[in-house]
């Protein structure tokens, strides 16, 4: 688990209210398996005080950065939503225990 500055290197709106956001961090990036979050600090002040949770929707091929897609529900949020690449924010993570994999053999998915 590692919590530090982590850089926004991208964001997009996908939908209305929804957005996703990629962050440049090898360690957590690295370390994540699937099941797992981040807990994001959405501002250096104090209010909002506490962190967010989001779940880690991926990472990129290189395992340099991750992606987490939000919706807008609440002030946290929509600071997040408003962020633009190059913004820095204090995240930890990953998160959460990780379920292992799942024996699908002798299921038919044709
Ligand atoms: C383990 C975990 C993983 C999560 N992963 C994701 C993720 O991948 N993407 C994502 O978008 N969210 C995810 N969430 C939910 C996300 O953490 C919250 O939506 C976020 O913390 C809300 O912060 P806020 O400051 O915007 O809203 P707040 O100011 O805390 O809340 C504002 C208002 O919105 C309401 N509200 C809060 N959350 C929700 C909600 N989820 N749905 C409807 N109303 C809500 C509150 O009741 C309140 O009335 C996850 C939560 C957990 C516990």
């Amino acid at each position: 688990m590692y919590a530090q500055a982590t850089q926004l290197t991208k964001r997009e709106q996908v939908a209305p209210g929804y957005y996703l956001l990629e962050f440049d961090c090898p360690q957590i990036a690295t370390a994540a398996q699937p099941g797992q979050f981040v807990h994001i600090r959405v501002t250096g002040d104090w209010d909002p005080l506490l962190r967010r949770p989001f779940s880690i929707m991926g990472t990129n091929e290189a395992a340099s950065s991750f992606q987490v897609l939000i919706r807008t529900v609440g002030r946290g949020t929509q600071m997040l939503a408003e962020a633009q690449p190059g913004a820095e924010f204090d995240i930890m993570g990953p998160l959460g225990h990780w379920g292992g994999t799942v024996d699908l053999s002798g299921y038919s998915f044709a």
